[in-house]
């Protein structure tokens, strides 16, 4: 293909918000990245990027995948390294949000650009054709927008926005880069004001502050109804204006006011007086420490809009209308809401009915089809569900004869009427595509080659129900299972747990080992991946209960030992057993991942030996794994020097705030592979097996015998632990569950350098298990995190 660019190096432009943000991102992603600013005036040239990069390593949640990354970016500035641009494939443009500025600069940096480089503006509000309009002729067909959401490492949602003129193979490469490289959901949205996920997520929240003024609904309340009982994020409504700046919040509505003259809903494109104050006093969110909520020492208060005072928050809504919005049935959830006088519930019901009266009417305008509007809604502002999705859930004819029945009696925010494609129709995604209001006809997911890589994509209501195959083996916590044959054929079995956080009990260890023998019998290997994250929370403690309270603690050590005997089956299949990780892999997760012969983990993979939070240790080949690893790179060496990172990430329950620092920490090993998109990793987690088996795959030769650091080891790691204990870092307790892993770690009672072999350890595992598991202070533990979720330092 004579059109594609390899996307190697880019350059943006801008170390404001955004741009030293999507900078962060990129190098998170390997990719070579320059970040330009204006020179500064005073100090070093590149001063006001090197101030950026600085603050990069101090923001909160943390843009970069670790802070030494921050070195790969290339500072730059406009007065002298505008050269620079020459060598780069990418460049976007992420400055101040004035057309001027932007052209200006755009004007400024087009000679400098390779010819096939492709520039692309990060602007919210500003319209693409008007920014293309000031570019030269030549370079209109390599220019786009590019929208990245706030904060870029973390939102999934890039909208691209092409113009006519936009070279068509150019876009599919940035598509491709951005879901692939950069593991992001791309949707493609028109150039209109503010693009799709703002304009249809803004004016839900315009539509919350109209209705919670009408119903005299408190900020709180609406936050506490609005959140998750919704399906939406914690941060609800007014939270997440206070997190995202009700400075870009408001600014986003000035666009719909400025530029949206026509439309029907245009008296409502404004910015409430309250907020316009709260601005004005420099009450900007949490940025500021202080919008519509803020803190009064311990507490927290939240604006009354109609006073403009603060008042002390935490109230909750009704019970009557919590209820309602249990109701599993979304159809007889939405009918109750509908048909309840409590105001709050009249309130929930004109949000929902006012937003689906929008999104019908603007569907032609705004969007391609159905299903953008819905991704961009889920990705952008953290929807479980789409409005289309949720109204075609709800039933779409009974919810469109609602809506116009109140838009008849002058209850909805618009008289509009709803639009004809509307009726006679069950809804908007079907098996065969989602409705195109523009086109007036049903389209089908993107026909990228990238996206055959996903293998189970995201699913909207409506669309064909996903085929997960062939069942080879299943009980009741585990089911192997056969992916239907694609173009690359599917031969690579697939072992999911189906437990409640995939989290590991009797007969998760039953099914591994079980699912091994089969894969052993005929397969090329086993893949160890659910549809869904995380990936284990561990060991399922809940589990252990009965055999606690009836004091068999004999059960417990069989269970134990069943654990060690699965992780190590795991390691020494005849097969290659690949996990395939997102988010949490905690404790037992950790020690499976720990023995695959390869993890395929998705960037945002938290994973960790926490057991020490419920009071114990590593005992499913967790110590056992470090040992060793210590011994081999020790290579006769001095043990405990490499030994005691790994003990100390065990004895504080470290945990990766990254797949990257799994690997730095060493839960995962170098020869991992981190993917960026989370929806790859089946795919690819079977090519590894593939690839494993056809390179001749034999599992790793069994030690016979390894040096330990032994008693002495031992010491000088409790003399470490003497010092946190006195300084306050840890408790008593503390202090003797990391004497028995340093013990279990260094070989037992031995002399420094005995050889000893991976059972050895595995028995001292067990038997520090069972001594900690019959302490009150853990069972106290155990019982706490059970009950609470979080754990107790007692
Ligand atoms: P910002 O104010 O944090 O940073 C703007 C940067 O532009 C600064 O580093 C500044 O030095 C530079 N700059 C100012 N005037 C300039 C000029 N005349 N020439 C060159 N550079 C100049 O802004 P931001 O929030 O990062 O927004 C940048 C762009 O991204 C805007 O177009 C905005 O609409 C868009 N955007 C912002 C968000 C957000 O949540 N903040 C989200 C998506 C997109």
């Amino acid at each position: 293909m004579a059109n594609t660019v390899h996307i190697r190096r880019v350059a943006v432009l801008g170390a404001g918000v955004m741009g030293a943000q999507i900078a962060a991102h990129l190098v998170n992603a390997g990719i070579e990245t320059l970040l330009f600013d204006l020179p500064a005036k005073d100090g070093p040239a590149n001063g006001i990027v090197l101030k950026a990069l600085d603050n990069l390593k101090k923001l909160k949640p943390a843009p970069l995948m670790s802070a030494s990354r921050a070195e790969l970016i290339q500072p730059a500035n406009y007065g002298s390294d505008l050269e620079l641009l020459g060598s780069c494939d990418l460049v976007i443009e992420a400055i101040a949000e004035r057309l001027d500025w932007k052209l200006d600069l755009y004007h400024k940096i087009a000679p400098h650009l390779a010819e096939h480089a492709i520039l692309a503006t990060n602007t919210s509000g500003l319209s693409i054709q008007s920014l293309a309009d000031g570019v030269p002729a030549e370079l209109q067909r390599r220019f786009c927008g590019i929208h990245f959401f706030n904060p870029p490492r973390y939102m999934y949602l890039v909208e691209l926005i092409p113009l006519l003129k936009t070279d068509g193979a150019l876009l599919d490469n940035l598509e491709t880069f951005l879901v692939t490289r950069l593991g992001k959901g791309v949707v493609r949205a028109k150039d209109t004001p503010n693009f799709l996920a703002n304009r249809i997520g803004v004016f839900s929240m315009l539509a919350t502050i109209h209705h919670a003024e009408q119903f005299g609904i408190r900020f709180d309340v609406v936050d506490d109804l609005t959140g998750p009982r919704m399906g939406r994020p914690k941060s609800a409504t007014f939270r997440t204006a206070d997190v995202v700046g009700l400075d870009t919040f408001a600014h986003v509505v000035d666009t719909m006011t400025g530029k949206l003259a026509g439309d029907p809903w245009h008296p409502h494109y404004r910015v409430p007086g309250w907020l316009a104050r709260l601005i004005e006093q420099g009450a900007l969110g949490q940025k500021t420490k202080a919008g519509i909520y803020k803190k009064d020492g311990k507490t927290l208060l939240v604006l009354d809009a109609a006073t403009g005072e603060y008042v002390e928050a935490g109230q909750k809504g009704s019970d009557e209308v919590k209820a309602i919005l249990k109701i599993a049935d979304p159809a007889e959830r939405v009918r109750a809401l509908r048909a309840s006088p409590h105001p709050e519930a009249r309130f929930l019901w004109a949000c929902m009915r006012d937003v689906w009266h929008y999104v019908a009417v603007m569907l032609a305008e705004i969007a391609d089809s159905a299903r953008d509007v819905d991704f961009a809604i889920r990705w952008g502002f953290g929807w479980k569900q789409g409005p289309f999705e949720l109204w075609q859930a709800a039933g779409w004819q009974a919810v469109a004869d609602a809506i116009a029945e109140d838009i008849a009696a002058g209850r909805t925010m618009s008289a509009t009427p709803l639009p004809g494609w509307v009726k006679g129709r069950d809804g908007v995604h079907t098996p065969e595509g989602s409705y195109s209001a523009s086109r007036d006809q049903l389209v089908g997911r993107s026909a990228l080659p990238v996206y055959q890589r996903q293998l189970y994509p995201p699913q909207l209501v409506g669309e064909a129900e996903p085929d997960y195959g062939e069942t080879l083996f299943e009980n009741d916590s585990v089911r192997m299972w056969l992916p239907p044959k694609s173009g690359g054929g599917n031969d690579v079995p697939v072992l999911s747990f189906t437990t409640k956080a995939h989290a590991v009990g009797a007969n998760v260890l039953a099914g591994v080992q079980q699912a091994i023998r089969i894969a052993e019998e005929g397969w090329p290997g086993l893949v160890i991946w659910h549809p869904e994250a995380p990936f284990s929370v561990g060991a399922d403690l809940a589990s252990m209960g009965p055999a606690f309270m009836t004091g068999d603690f004999g059960a417990i050590e069989n269970m134990v030992a069943e654990f060690q005997n699965t992780s190590m089956a795991i390691k020494y299949a005849k097969v290659p057993v690949v996990g395939a990780a997102q988010g949490y892999a905690f404790g037992g997760g950790c020690e499976f991942l720990m023995h695959c012969a390869r993890v395929v983990a998705a960037v945002e993979t938290y994973i960790g030996l926490v057991e020490v939070g419920v009071g114990l240790l590593p005992a499913g080949g967790g110590c056992k794994e470090f040992a060793l690893r210590a011994a081999r790179e020790a290579r006769g060496g001095d043990i405990l020097a490499v030994l005691k990172d790994y003990y100390m990430a065990m004895a504080t329950a470290k945990v990766g705030t990254s797949a990257e620092e799994g690997q730095q920490i060493g839960y995962l090993k170098d020869s991992d592979v981190v993917l960026f998109n989370a929806n790859e990793l089946l795919y690819v987690a079977q090519a590894q097996v593939r690839a494993l088996a056809a390179t001749g795959y034999r599992p790793p030769v069994k030690p016979r015998a390894f040096p330990v650091a032994g008693r002495s080891g031992a010491a000088t790691i409790k003399g470490q632990l003497v010092n946190m204990l006195e300084g306050g870092f840890i408790s008593k307790y503390d202090y003797h569950i990391g004497v028995q892993i340093a013990e279990v770690v260094t070989g037992g009672d031995v002399e420094a350098g005995t050889l000893v072999n991976e059972e050895w350890i595995l028995k001292l595992e067990r038997e520090r298990f069972m001594g900690l598991l019959k302490r009150g202070k853990t069972q106290e533990r155990i019982m706490y995190m059970l009950e609470n979720n979080k754990p107790l330092r007692n």
